[in-house]
């Protein structure tokens, strides 16, 4: 019985495959017209002339994608106990990672530790986070996490900023470009006009990880806390916090939070003031928060160390510095 079954089986495969062989070779030779198609029109010579109309606006873009690149690379921590190598991994290595990456991997710091720290971890993560990775209250560190909010927050802006540039490059040259271009060949195009890809995850925030697992390995919790901007301006307030209950000078000054960030654009008219170009020009201009006088050289976070730069200007300053 199961023998005939079987048979009748590869009989009806047999038929099918008969019957839709022609459909396959029509579409293999669909897809190798449109293949010759884009392999032709890229080398053509209107392509090429598109290409080198908007060369100097790509360029700006991949300066401004690289800009944000290191701006993501922002190195953490300039105090911080050390406690050997068990607990620390320096994020700094996943920052490089230039291709899509999911959302939910963030460059970690573990920590293994009993169930107990576990659960409390969760419950007050930056006491935790302090406590256990070896972040004192200091105001090189307190300064090391505006520093790392101040450039953060001005990637995810930059990466906004720079996808909407990059649509709008993409729109001027929309009547020039074949309909099946734009259609069908939309990620080829943006790579032969010469965009560099735009990493759009947040895996550079770095995470602390609080993991206790059993001896037995048959139990284990897991606490992640995401220094993502929202925890990083808690974070700030709570270290200004520790610090300003030990009488120190931060508390004489302003903290670098997303509000104070936001306030000085406001005042300074949401221009460059070195430049003076403005996002009344300029809509999808990256605008940053900078220190007059730098950190490194004793400026403080006062308002009126702080000025609004474009991106442009702010990468010469920092290059200028270093
Ligand atoms: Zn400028």
């Amino acid at each position: 019985m199961q023998f005939i079954v079987g048979l009748i089986i590869i009989a009806l495969l047999m038929y099918l495959l008969n019957a839709i062989w022609p459909l396959f070779l029509v579409l293999f030779i669909v897809f190798a017209v449109w293949k010759a198609y884009e392999f032709f029109y890229y080398k053509s010579s209107k392509f090429l002339s598109i290409k080198q109309r908007i060369d100097t606006y790509i360029n700006d873009c991949n300066d401004l994608n690289r800009h944000i690149e290191d701006l993501k690379d922002t190195s953490l921590l300039a105090d911080r106990t050390d406690y050997g190598d068990a607990s620390y991994r320096d994020s700094r290595k996943w920052n490089y990672q230039r291709k899509h990456i999911k959302d939910q991997k963030y460059a970690p710091n573990v920590y293994n530790c009993s169930r107990t720290v576990c659960d409390n971890a969760r419950k007050k993560p930056f006491e935790y986070v302090c406590k256990y990775l070896g972040i004192k209250a200091t105001e090189e560190n307190l300064s090391a996490f505006e520093n790392i909010l101040n450039n953060f927050e001005a990637a995810e802006e930059g990466k906004k900023n720079l996808q909407a540039e990059k649509e709008k490059i993409l729109n001027s040259i929309q009547t020039d470009v074949p309909v099946l271009i734009r259609k069908f060949s939309k990620k080829k195009l943006e790579q032969k006009l010469g965009f560099e890809q735009i990493d759009m995850s947040t895996a550079y925030f770095p995470k602390y990880v609080f993991q206790y697992t059993s001896s037995g390995g048959n139990a284990s919790t897991h606490c992640d806390i995401v220094m993502d901007i929202d925890n990083l301006n808690r974070f700030v307030l709570f270290l200004s916090e520790k610090i300003k209950f030990k009488k120190s000078v931060a508390g004489q000054r302003a903290l670098m939070t997303s509000k104070l960030r936001q306030q000085i654009k406001e005042r300074d008219g949401y221009a460059c003031k070195q430049c003076g170009a403005s996002v009344h020009q300029e809509p999808n201009l990256l605008l940053e928060i900078d220190h007059i006088i730098p950190v490194s050289k004793g400026g403080l976070t006062t308002e009126d160390n702080l000025q609004t730069l474009c991106w442009r200007c702010n990468r010469k300053k920092g290059a200028k510095i270093q």
